[in-house]
């Protein structure tokens, strides 16, 4: 009826809208590589930040002994303790717990924060055994991943540039998010050392160096989406010190802010932007992570109930509240292969409270899923594809020799696998087949933690 053929437009247009043609990737890749070169050229030269690691060594194998890792992501934090057994001897062991972090504090203040951090910290550490005590004198020392943007100004501190994902504590912007740290330490009794801070896709690098020896790069899909590659130290004009003695520097993007006029943006991703915590940033990363896909989907959604009575004549009032939709529900519905769709009825029940959906609107609703998480792998791999042309990984030099990793992590990557399969697909797409063999994409679990204990090894105090 009328109605049904006004919710299909609304479908249709959002379809034509998100559409990502192989061209256009190609010209968002090449937009990207610009802003590489004019995030390297100067400070603020670009959307995209670049900031400098201080990273200038991927870990080697050797590291050596006990230490500890914080991950302070977007949903979660945690805490791990990581014995490296040195040459040979690999990753002994490793324990961790993960917590939530309240949402109250991620609006609240940088004290309320770090102390909550540190004293989940010192109970992970008060519930360890004696193997694990120190010699007196000696200081643990932990590798904080911390998964915002920071502008470092040495491999153990740094200032906060700005909250993304959710996170806004005005006090803590402009601070160096290791003093804190350590305050907050300090306040829990806690004697532990920070000795490198790192962001979650320089962890994740470091992490997947421990595996794959080729790997040089490492993106994050997780909450929120960010890259990191080793660049030449002599193609980062800004960078005015020394000259590190590998002649590399490990190179935090903040890919996320990217933003260009080639990204393809609805009526829906200005809304949302523009009801956002940081509104006008962050724009790449809200096409392409996991805190957002849902949101979208849902403000789809709420258009076709209130303009073509979508669901009946009455809109359902759940569908009214901002991110009620998460991105896990919205591949739980995707993935649903039943042939009646029960678990989309049962999505819809359980969070929308639409009991009466039929069969076609189910159809419709996962055909939705498929658009925008469609969108945001191919904007993804797009964003990959800029990574290969920066470092001259997009074509083959040597067949037989050639071979590059791309570390990936992330929760939206680990368990929507439409997306990943999807992004996969799309990268051997853009790449072309021969180059395609060169180039793999592993899966660095808990990489960003690993990478953190390894770098806080070997920047330890006791080498
Ligand atoms: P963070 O990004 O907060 O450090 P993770 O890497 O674990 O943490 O990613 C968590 C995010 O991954 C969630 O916010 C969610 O968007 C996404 N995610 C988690 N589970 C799923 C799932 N089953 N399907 C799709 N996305 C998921
Ligand atoms: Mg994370």
């Amino acid at each position: 009826d009328r109605r049904w053929a006004k919710a299909m437009e609304i479908v249709k247009e959002m379809q034509e809208k998100c559409g990502t043609p192989i061209w256009k990737l190609k010209q968002v890749a090449d937009a990207m590589v610009v802003e590489m070169h004019a995030g390297l050229a100067s400070e603020g030269g670009s959307k995209l930040k670049m900031l400098i690691s201080y990273v200038d060594n991927l870990p080697s194998g050797d590291e050596k002994g006990l230490f500890y890792a914080l991950d302070l992501g977007g949903t979660n934090f945690r805490v791990m303790r990581v014995q490296l057994g040195g040459k040979d001897g690999g990753l002994v062991n490793q324990e961790f717990t993960e917590v939530s972090i309240p949402p109250n504090l991620m609006i609240g203040t940088s004290d309320a924060l770090f102390d909550y951090i540190a004293a989940e910290l010192a109970k992970f550490i008060a519930q360890e055994g004696q193997e694990f005590d120190l010699p007196p004198g000696k200081q643990r020392e932990l590798g904080f991943t911390f998964s915002f943007p920071v502008m470092q100004t040495s491999i153990a501190s740094g200032t906060l540039v700005r909250w993304t994902k959710g996170f806004s504590i005005d006090d803590a912007v402009g601070q160096d998010v290791v003093a804190e740290l350590t305050r907050a330490m300090k306040r829990q009794g806690l004697d532990m050392r920070v000795s490198a801070l790192v962001n979650d896709t320089v962890g994740t690098l470091a992490g997947g160096k421990y595996s794959y020896k080729d790997v040089v790069a490492a993106v994050i899909l997780g909450t929120g989406s960010n890259a990191a590659y080793v660049e030449h130290a002599q193609a980062i004009p800004k960078w005015h010190g020394d000259l590190p003695k590998s002649g590399e520097m490990v190179i935090n993007m903040e890919w996320g802010n990217f933003r260009s006029s080639h990204l393809p943006l609805t009526e829906y991703d200005h809304a949302m932007d523009n009801e956002s915590l940081n509104p006008g940033e962050q724009i790449f990363e809200k096409l392409i992570s996991g805190m957002y896909l849902g949101e979208i989907v849902r403000r789809v959604l709420l258009k076709m109930a209130e303009e073509a009575a979508f669901f009946g004549d009455i809109v359902p009032p759940k569908l009214k509240i901002p991110f009620i939709l998460r991105t896990p529900d919205l591949s739980a519905m995707h993935h649903d292969t039943s042939s009646d769709l029960i678990l989309v009825e049962k999505k819809l029940k359980d969070i929308l409270e639409i009991s009466n959906a039929s069969l076609q609107t189910r159809k419709v609703v996962v055909e939705l899923c498929n658009i925008v998480a469609t969108r945001g792998s191919r904007l993804a791999a797009a964003g990959i594809l800029g990574i290969l042309k920066k470092i001259g990984r997009d074509t083959v030099k040597d067949m037989d020799e050639q071979k590059t990793v791309i570390a990936m992590d992330g929760g939206l990557f680990e368990h929507y696998s439409e997306y990943s399969k999807c992004l996969e697909n799309t990268l051997n797409e853009l790449l072309g087949e021969e180059v395609s063999k060169t180039i793999s994409i592993e899966h660095a679990n808990d990489g960003s933690g690993i990478g953190a204990a390894l770098l806080a090894a070997s920047h330890s105090l006791y080498l």
